[in-house]
This record gives structure tokens, sequence and C-alpha cells, in this order.
């Protein structure tokens, strides 16, 4: 007999008729629901359940407060030829109405832009499709097609009437590190690693470039913005690989003295019959 909570909401699709003896129980099946926890936290008798050859489930109201909807179930079940009625297992069972807690979502599809704070760490799978090995020159000519003009013309100021001027190089320089997006920001001081040695820093050219990239990992609070290369945040792409994302254990069961019967998502524990020698007449 158990006094815990359970997952078990399925029953067998099979139609078993219900056992009048086990049925009768409900008195024997109460005290044990009684026994199990507090006088006042079991309510009426809601309805008997057939869940195989003389095996039967009696569920009472739980009226413990922040349980609405949840049920008692007391499993009783007796032994062929046998008329004495044993109890099984008694767990806190969630009805139509119980409120539950949302399904388990692995942290990567919970996880949202803006939800990384300062100190914290997001790891990053060995196959992540938005990083990918170092310089290959694939990319290389990519600035030629359509209408952008080609790379090195456009740095060179070659197609713009006027371009930034040393000072305005500099100012720049000088706000941008001071910023948000330099070393000394909270972010920056509690990060794992600097952007110099990120997947997710994009190179930019001119002198600026010497110093600065753009952050394009949109989980990192620098998405879309400038960072300095001593920059850094807890999503740096090497920070934590390969993590694994374990998933909850399964409910444990006490199957001592009893055997289990039931389908997948069904786990139904039963008295193991008694000896020929100690049955009632
Ligand atoms: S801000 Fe974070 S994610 Fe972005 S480049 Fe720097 S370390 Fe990488």
């Amino acid at each position: 007999m158990t006094g815990t909570t359970s997952t078990r909401t399925a029953r067998p699709s099979r139609t078993v008729p219900l056992d009048a003896q086990c049925a009768a129980a409900i008195d024997l099946a109460r005290a044990v629901a009684v026994e199990s926890t507090d006088p006042d936290q079991v309510g009426d008798h809601l309805e008997a359940v057939a869940e195989d050859e003389r095996v039967v489930t009696h569920y009472f109201a739980c009226l413990a407060a922040g349980y609405r909807g949840w049920r008692w179930a007391v499993t009783v079940a007796r032994a062929s030829r046998a008329r004495l009625v044993t109890v099984d297992e008694v767990v806190l069972l969630p009805g139509n109405e119980a409120i539950l807690a949302p399904e388990w979502v692995p942290w990567s599809d919970r996880l949202r832009p803006g939800d990384l704070g300062a100190g914290d760490l997001l790891p990053t799978l060995a196959d992540d499709l938005r990083l990918e090995p170092g310089y290959t020159g694939a990319d290389e000519d990519l600035a030629h097609d359509g209408n952008q003009p080609p790379v090195l013309p456009y740095e060179l100021g070659l197609d713009r009437i006027r371009v930034l001027s040393r000072y305005g190089i500099q100012d720049a320089a000088e706000r941008w590190y001071a910023g948000e997006a330099g070393p000394d920001s909270p972010v920056a001081r509690a990060a794992p690693a600097h952007c110099r040695s990120c997947g997710f820093l994009v190179a930019i050219g001119g002198s600026l470039g010497r110093m600065f990239g753009v952050c394009a990992n949109e989980y990192s609070p620098s998405d879309g913005q400038v960072v300095a290369f001593d920059h850094g945040c807890g999503a740096h792409s090497e920070a934590v690989t390969g993590a694994p994302q374990a998933e909850p254990e399964p409910p444990i069961i006490d199957e001592f003295g009893y055997d289990e019967l039931g389908g997948e998502a069904a786990v139904l524990l039963v008295a193991r019959p008694q000896p020929e020698d100690e049955r009632p007449d």
C-alpha cells in the first residue's frame, strides 16, 4: 500500500465486470484513505471503477486546500475464490478539473531572447546549426551579388559622398567601449569568455573592426549590437557545449510484495494470491 501521488490516469481498454465484493468495500477503502492522510481531507465517495477482474478502484473527493479536482484513489482486490478484500494502493490522482503543472518542456524550447542575465551560462550543442567551422572562403563573393557594392570599394568610401573621420571613429570606439558593449559591463564581467573567441561574433570592416564586431546570437543581450572583442556574455558559443537535456525521472512506486499489471500508462499493483491453506472457507 502506498500513500503518494501518481500520474496513473489510463485504464484498460477492455471492459471488465465490476466485482461485487470489491465494489462493496467502500468503508474499507475510506478507512485506508483516511489513514493515509487527514480525516478532513477525504470527502464523498465518487465512483467505483473496475480495473481488472476482482480489482476495483474507489474514488473519494480530496478536500485538501490547493487540490481542487483531485481524488483519492484506493484500489482494492481479492484473489480468485477468496472472499477477503485487501487494499492494494492509495494514491492521489488528478481529476478532469484538477489544476496541474504544465508539461515539461526542454530548456532549449523554453528559452527566449532576453532571458539571459548577468552570470548565466547558455550551452550550445555540438551540432548547433547557427555555428560552423571557421573561415572556409565560401561566403567571400556574396557581397558582389545583386545591387550590393563590392566590399573593398565600399569600405574605402568610393561609393559614398562622406565617410567617418578619424575623430568620428575614435569617438565611436570610446563610446562603445565604455558602454554596455564594453569589457566593464556587468554581463561582460560575469562572462566565461570574451567575444573575440565566440562563434557568434560577426566581423566588421574598417579600423573599428580591429576592436569590435557584431553579436549575432539571438539569446544574447547584445544580439544585433556592436560589441568589443573583450566584451562577453554567458551565451558564448564555447561556454558550455554539448550539455544533454535530462528528462525528469518517472515516479517511484513501491512494488515490494506486489505484482505489476497494466499497460504503459497504467501501473496497477495487486496483492499476490494467498496460499491455499490461508484462504477462508
Ligand atoms: S555578446 Fe556573447 S554571444 Fe555575442 S559575441 Fe559576445 S560572447 Fe558571443
